[in-house]
């Protein structure tokens, strides 16, 4: 992945909250996230990763049920989680494609850049719907969100109440490649900011409220995220194609692993718990390559009706 050196990437939405967690929190601020897996047998591979998404979840069953969850959301966390400082150093000299090639950070900001190009032209095209950006916030240890705290274990995650992305860019060595053993490469993180992002879209969409079914092979939850990666797949073939990035073969196939990576059966095996589908609530690693592939290849919203599939 390279970037066009001389493209100006300096209103790709990136901010950082910096380091929090460790002392105990916010001080009572925002709601607290129950999670699954995370609480079980000091939270092991699955436990990690098959939470992932769990905060959106939570946010979409909360709305529907008048459960606590939607009105324990602290009106203050909506707007901006405390300890956020968006125009933070850490992007503040990332201004050109040439600072993405030279800096992680910066490539992570143009990669904010090209996804709000994209999406902000093909959501009002395809979707018939008005466009506003995300945010990517960077942390680490823990972050207070719209959705509550949430700490590194969570992975990364989009908040629908603050319309933000959160990340701690641990995350690739220490799971992705270090428990999970997936190969890696500077592809990984676009395509996980781009997954996220498709949730965003899922979000301005309202495909979230949709969600009835939490978990099985067939359930809404794993639906949606079969269909945040074939939105993933849609910006990837745009990037493939523009002139802010230059993409190869190497990329994309460093993009599938990575949605292999993170299928619910790897994860299931990795931590030595049998493969089992009712418990899945993000697709299997083939389904996550295949509609990834078909975002890729196909590159439309309605390829990626994942609702409407009979066979996923
Ligand atoms: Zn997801």
């Amino acid at each position: 992945m390279r970037f066009n050196p001389k493209a100006d990437i300096s209103r790709g939405r990136v901010g950082d909250a910096g380091r929090g967690g460790g002392g105990g929190g916010g001080g009572g601020g925002g709601m607290r996230i129950p999670l699954p897996g995370g609480t079980r047998a000091g939270g092991g591979i699955g436990g990690v990763i098959i939470i992932i998404l769990f905060i959106v979840l939570q946010q979409c069953a909360g709305g529907g049920t008048g459960g606590g969850t939607s009105t324990g959301v602290d009106p203050q966390a909506q707007g901006s989680p405390q300890g956020l400082d968006e125009d933070s150093d850490r992007y503040a000299n990332c201004k050109t494609g040439a600072d993405a090639n030279d800096d992680v950070d910066c490539a992570r900001k143009a990669v904010a850049f090209s996804l709000q190009k994209f999406w902000s032209t093909t959501l009002p095209e395809q979707g018939n719907t008005e466009f506003a950006p995300s945010q990517i916030i960077t942390f680490s240890g823990a972050v207070q969100t719209g959705c509550g705290q949430a700490s590194s274990q969570v992975g990364p995650f989009y908040c629908p109440a603050d319309q933000k992305i959160f990340l701690d860019t641990t995350f690739f060595d220490d799971v992705l490649e270090g428990q999970l053993g997936g190969q890696g490469g500077d592809f990984v993180e676009p395509y996980v900011l781009a997954h996220e992002y498709g949730h965003h879209i899922q979000n301005l969409l309202g495909t979230m409220g949709q969600v009835r079914t939490q978990q099985g092979p067939n359930s809404d939850a794993v639906r949606l995220e079969l269909q945040a990666d074939c939105y993933a797949g849609m910006w990837t073939r745009h990037a493939y194609d523009s002139e802010l990035i230059t993409l190869d073969q190497a990329d994309i196939d460093e993009a599938v692993d990575s949605a292999k990576t993170v299928g619910d059966d790897r994860i299931q095996q990795k931590s030595g718990q049998g493969v089992d589908p009712e418990g899945w609530t993000h697709g299997s690693s083939e389904q996550r390559r295949a509609w990834f592939m078909t975002g890729y290849e196909q590159g439309t919203l309605e390829a990626c009706d994942t609702f409407s599939a009979s066979q996923l």
